[in-house]
């Protein structure tokens, strides 16, 4: 075996009875905590975004699975921003 078993915090990436990680060649512990440092801000530009993207449609847009659907995709640029600009800042 090319990867020893080794255990982290991360619980997508671990066994949930183990804590044994399941793919230890694909998950890089130090990867994980620098994204899930962007997590809070990006929920936070991903409601503004929402939020403006529903009042531009009218209170119909503004609850079910549209808005939902809004945020998700705000969600998802969010993280990509802040990880190009991190990645930016980083590679200076
Ligand atoms: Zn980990």
């Amino acid at each position: 075996m090319p990867y020893p078993a080794r255990k982290c915090k991360h619980t997508e990436a671990v066994c949930p009875v183990t804590h044994v990680v399941i793919r230890p060649d694909k998950h890089d512990c130090g990867y994980v905590d620098e994204r899930n440092r962007l997590l809070p801000q990006a929920e936070r530009i991903a409601t503004t975004r929402a939020d403006e993207w529903a009042s531009m449609r009218g209170s119909y847009a503004q609850t079910g699975p549209a808005y939902r659907q809004q945020w998700v995709r705000e969600f998802s640029a969010a993280m990509d921003q802040l990880w190009a600009e991190r990645a930016a800042k980083v590679s200076k």
